[in-house]
């Protein structure tokens, strides 16, 4: 039986703790313990003409961030429309930083194998973006919580470099104490103050090109997500060795009964049709 070489790319979505939420004045709540739809304004409700103003404090957040990445802070940025629906969207769109993003090709240095081993990750880019409504599913019931809709996401890139989950884990270990020794977030995984989704890839040697990339979500610590890699790496590996194909997809992981299942396929992907967000200039940065 061949030995399978692990790839994995990682992409964060981390909470910024601005005052407030990153397109209106409304309170950015980190721990959701008031009352539900109680921080919440035409903007971020998504109500017609209303119009997104960006808050200073949340650029400011990112541009410390993106230091602290050892990253290049864009002097111009854009921000795009990423269009889909669900019922915790109400404007039918995200608006995050597709073609531009503030933040690009940075360094992250952790330790492995007990703090004795130094290595680096290299960051593809980091982008703004609004979070979406909280769902809550109880008693056969589906309740809508504004008060997260328009909270401040960095979404922080990696390049496919990490080749184990104990390196993938301690470098999301790392983007927790930036975010915390700098004051830029609590980066709770429990709170869903970060969240993390994984892309794996197996093959057979470092020379062969990279196989088909599966996306893992819905991870929320970093035990779980030690146990999702290496499922999903085992579950790879046995379809590799009986001459199945891994479909590119998008995987769901349930982590109380230790599998996962596909949620999109690359055939059904959601279309997003990008566009420059219209009622939102460049963001241009000066030193
Ligand atoms: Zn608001």
């Amino acid at each position: 039986m061949p030995h399978y070489l692990t790839t994995i790319g990682l992409e964060i979505h981390l909470k910024l703790n601005s005052e407030t939420k990153i397109f209106c004045r409304c309170k950015n709540e980190q721990n959701f313990e008031t009352n539900p739809n109680t921080h919440i304004c035409p903007v971020c409700t998504g109500q017609p003409g209303a119009l997104p103003l960006l808050s200073q404090e949340v650029v400011e957040k990112a541009i410390l961030f993106g230091h602290a990445l050892n990253a290049e802070i864009q002097p111009f940025s854009t921000f795009d429309r990423k269009n889909f629906f669900y019922p915790d969207l109400p404007m039918g769109f995200q608006i995050t930083q597709f073609y531009h993003p503030i933040i690009k090709n940075g360094t992250v240095h952790y330790r492995t194998n007990n703090y004795e081993e130094e290595k680096a990750v290299h960051i593809h880019e980091a982008h703004l973006e609004s979070d979406t409504a909280k769902m809550i599913h109880a008693n056969g019931k589906s309740l809508l919580d504004f008060n997260r809709a328009g909270t401040p996401l960095l979404e922080i890139v990696t390049d496919p470099d990490f080749t184990s989950a104990e390196e993938a884990v301690e470098y999301a270990k790392e983007i927790q104490r930036i975010a915390k020794r700098n004051g830029l977030g609590d980066a709770d995984m429990e709170k869903g103050q970060m969240r993390v989704d994984v892309n794996i890839s197996l093959r057979t040697d470092e020379n062969a090109p990279l196989g088909t990339r599966v996306e893992l979500k819905n991870i929320n610590t970093f035990s779980a997500m030690k146990r999702a890699i290496e499922g999903e790496y085992h579950r790879q590996k046995e379809l590799l060795e009986s001459w199945n194909q891994i479909a590119q997809e998008t995987r769901r992981r349930d982590d109380n009964n230790g599998t996962s299942f596909a949620m999109r396929s690359k055939e059904d992907v959601v279309d997003y049709r990008y566009f420059p967000e219209p009622d939102m200039p460049p963001l241009i940065l000066q030193k």
